[in-house]
């Protein structure tokens, strides 16, 4: 059966609904704005220190305007693996496609991907709800033989960012919210990596990471449906910080 929250127009949640999704619900640290401590000191810190590294970076608008189809909407930035899919260089059973990268001239890598469970349906809502752009720190040519197959009419995301685009901040890469040509107000970012949105932590839901192994198939994967609810609310109210702070704050 198909739960009430893929209904074509998004309703507000009841509050005995929303109080389900609190702690208790997710892994303890869903929402990751209580364990990141991250004050405002050290991330001026963080954001100095990048800007010394990489000063004409710094002010490179990662995004162009938004397209015409999503003026006003919220942008939603999207992680690709172990958020959306999980890939393998092995063969695993149950894979949804597989795709094959160049290692050199003569020799290719074969890749295994399984989609995470309810990806394009998931992919099919949030697009009618938000621009979405693909925000990976995965290289280029991985990325888009992956994505367009998950997106093979190029009418769901409206943009893909890569490594490229990441800061890289103590060994990681760090997706900076600040370089997306986009209000802060009306952007977020879903990612398995709490590194990758450690400089804006209040805009920010992390999910379970997705591995497509047998010991973790055993569970059912329900994260892209616990994380549409919360999105359908941040697209009732029109406003990311305040409305994922209400989650936090149960
Ligand atoms: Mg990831």
């Amino acid at each position: 059966m198909i739960s009430p929250i893929f209904h074509s127009h998004p309703t507000v949640l009841p509050e005995s609904r929303i109080s389900d999704y609190s702690y208790h619900h997710f892994s303890k640290d869903f929402l990751v704005f209580k364990k990141i401590q991250i004050n405002q000191k050290r991330r001026k810190l963080c954001i100095n220190q990048y800007c010394n590294l990489t000063p004409k970076f710094q002010y490179k608008k990662q995004l162009p305007e938004q397209k015409l189809q999503d003026r006003g909407k919220i942008t939603l930035c999207l992680d690709l693996d172990h958020t959306l899919i999980s890939t393998s260089t092995t063969q695993i059973e149950n894979y949804d496609f597989s795709i094959s990268l160049p290692i050199d001239q003569k020799r290719t890598q074969k890749l295994y991907i399984k989609k995470r469970p309810l990806l394009d349906l998931f992919l099919q809502k949030c697009s009618e709800m938000f621009e979405i752009v693909l925000f990976t720190a995965s290289v280029k040519s991985y990325a888009d033989k992956v994505l367009d197959i998950l997106d093979p009419d190029n009418n769901l995301i409206s943009h893909r960012l890569y490594r490229g685009s990441c800061s890289f901040y103590n060994g990681h890469y760090v997706k900076d919210l600040c370089l997306l040509n986009r209000d802060l107000h009306s952007i977020l970012i879903i990612d398995d990596a709490k590194f990758s949105f450690v400089f804006q932590p209040e805009n920010a839901i992390w999910i379970n990471p997705f591995y497509n192994n047998l010991d973790t198939n055993q569970f059912v994967d329900n994260q892209l449906e616990d994380v549409l609810s919360i999105l359908e609310n941040v697209y009732i109210q029109h406003n990311v910080i305040d409305t994922l702070a209400s989650y936090r704050n149960k």
